[in-house]
């Protein structure tokens, strides 16, 4: 049975896209969307053999070579010689996702309409990263599943990426998700309860080290996100 997590994932993926799962693991997103007819092609890229291996042995047994094709590579290396509308990339780290899209960049060819991002912490630098590529926000998603909590973010390409956001506080809406914080569901709730806890804390770490420079600087910041989340 696949996550909720990923099938939230799934949701996102129009009917008859040409895919590419980019860190795919065991191909348990291609082959779940491929068996819902999400999907009519898909290329699940790793850059490990081990995954790559146990991606291939989950193509043959569910008998979808025909339509799933693991390939090994970096990031988006793998999109070399294929077509692909909607890439996602879920379960890993925010700047991880930034430095796929970064360096595969010129990869992402005209076809590529969709990207599903799922960064398990700092999606904030992934938000930016779309910002700043011309790739505007369209919706978001937050959830809690086995004490763990994730988001999802879902971006279009477009000249106007300032579009989801309210430029007096783009700073604000990209650390919490524009449609998270309109959304305000309880994963959001719990997650930046337990945020601003830990803000608090480091806060009063900071306190017994001095003024210094860096110091106060980082007090400063911390102080803004103590706001930002009074605010909410
Ligand atoms: N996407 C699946 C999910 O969400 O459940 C698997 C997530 S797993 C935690 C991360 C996978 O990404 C690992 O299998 C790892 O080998 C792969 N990976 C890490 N860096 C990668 C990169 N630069 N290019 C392709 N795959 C990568």
């Amino acid at each position: 049975e696949l996550s909720e997590r990923l099938k939230k994932v799934a949701s996102y993926i129009p009917e008859g896209s040409r895919l590419a799962d980019i860190g795919s693991d065991h191909a348990k997103l291609p082959c779940y969307a491929l068996e819902r007819g999400l999907i009519i092609t898909a290329v699940a890229g790793e850059v490990n053999e081990g995954p790559l291996n146990a991606a291939n042995r989950n193509i043959r047994a569910k008998g979808m070579e025909e339509s799933i094709h693991a390939k090994l590579g970096d990031g988006l290396q793998v999109l070399d010689g294929e077509t692909v509308d909607v890439i996602t990339i879920a379960g890993m780290g925010g700047p991880l996702i930034v430095r796929i899209l970064e360096d595969g960049k010129k990869r992402l060819g005209a076809s590529v309409q969709r990207l599903i991002l799922q960064p398990n912490v700092a999606s904030d630098h992934v938000r930016k990263w779309l910002y700043d590529n011309q790739w505007s926000l369209i919706d978001e998603q937050i959830l809690e599943e086995d004490g763990h909590i994730y988001e999802i973010l879902v971006a279009a390409r477009s000249e106007a990426p300032e579009a989801a956001y309210n430029k007096h506080e783009l700073e604000k809406e990209m650390w919490l998700g524009p449609f998270l914080m309109k959304q305000k569901n309880s994963a959001f709730e719990l997650k930046w309860s337990k945020e601003r806890e830990q803000l608090k804390k480091v806060k009063e770490q900071l306190s017994k080290g001095g003024n210094t420079a860096a110091l106060t600087e980082k007090k400063k910041k911390i102080d803004q996100y103590l706001i930002w989340l009074e605010e909410e």
